[in-house]
This record gives structure tokens, sequence and C-alpha cells, in this order.
């Protein structure tokens, strides 16, 4: 069965409660979660007023096509988010594939590998917690290898 990787995040709210939202939704409609990462936070830089950003990455056994994770994960995102949407003016969960097997695909709707995932310490510190030794099939390199040259230099900690 394909393997996924999936990287929540979320910045507005009660941003703990959306990633379980998010975790029990993606579990519903998408397939068996196996991997749980913690969670993580990424202090709010720059604008120090703005909230942080909490991040996780699963990986999900699922039968659905990359496209079919992508059209999923839009509605998953539409749901959680619909309620506050006016209120907030932002999307309250992200939810972006990270890996799909070992597919390479670059399309104007969907690119796998995320194209970002090897630039941001909140995507690999996760991801290197439950698949450190993944080769990631572009850049032909190990999650513990990326994260050893990545140049993000974000504080990103544990948090739970
Ligand atoms: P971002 O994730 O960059 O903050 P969005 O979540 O709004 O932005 O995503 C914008 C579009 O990115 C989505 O509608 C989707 O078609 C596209 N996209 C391309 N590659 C991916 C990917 N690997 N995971 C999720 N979305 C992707
Ligand atoms: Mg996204």
């Amino acid at each position: 069965m394909p393997k996924l990787y999936l990287l929540l995040g979320g910045n507005l709210g009660n941003r703990t409660l959306y990633l379980q939202q998010a975790r029990e939704t993606i579990a519903q409609r998408v397939g068996t979660i196996v991997q749980t990462s913690a969670i993580y936070e990424t202090a709010a830089w720059g604008k120090t007023d703005q909230p942080s950003f909490l991040n996780q990455v699963l990986e999900v056994e699922t039968n659905l096509s990359a496209e079919e994770v992508l059209q999923t994960i839009n509605q998953i995102e539409h749901d959680l988010g619909r309620e506050r949407l006016e209120h907030w003016g932002a999307r309250v969960i992200d939810i972006d594939i990270l890996f799909y097997d070992n597919l390479v695909q670059q399309t104007q709707r969907l690119t796998i590998p995320h194209p970002q995932l090897h630039l941001r310490r909140f995507t690999l510190l996760p991801l290197h917690e439950i698949a450190s030794n993944l080769i990631h099939p572009v850049l032909h390199q190990t999650i513990t290898q990326l994260l050893q040259v990545c140049p993000d230099e974000l504080e990103v900690h544990v948090v739970e």
C-alpha cells in the first residue's frame, strides 16, 4: 500500500485542537496513520505579535492516488476551516503532501516531493523524528543528511 507523508500546520485559533481534528479526519478519509511525530512549534519571527506555528508530520498508508489525496486534503482544510473562515480571514489548518512513496511529479496542481521540504527546519525536524532514513527521490539524500545541510535557522522546538 502506498506510503504517504503529510505535514500539518496552523497558527490560528486552538492550534492543537485543529491538528487533532485534522488527524481524525485524515484517518477517516485518507488512510491509516501509522506514525505521528511530536508537535513542533516554530517561533514567529519579525512580527512577534503573530502567533507561532504548530507543525506535525504523519505517515499514512493509503489506497488513494496522489491526486485523490490532494483533493481529499483540500476538502479537509475547507471543512475544518469553514466555520472560522470569516472570523479569522485565514486558514486554520494547512495540509501538505511531502512524499508519496517514491513518486516524482510536477504539475501545476501538485509537486511531489514537496518543493520546500528540504529548506525548512519545521518540516525536516518532525520528518526526521519518524523517517530519518527515508531517501528523497530527487535529491537522493536521507532526511538526516538534508537536515545537516539545511540553511534554515528558525528556531523549532517540540511542544508535546
Ligand atoms: P501553501 O501550502 O504553500 O501555504 P496552499 O496550501 O494554499 O499553500 O496550497 C496551494 C496549492 O498548492 C494547492 O491548491 C495545491 O494544488 C498546490 N500543491 C502543489 N504541490 C502540493 C503538495 N505537495 N502538497 C499540497 N499542495 C500542493
Ligand atoms: Mg498547503
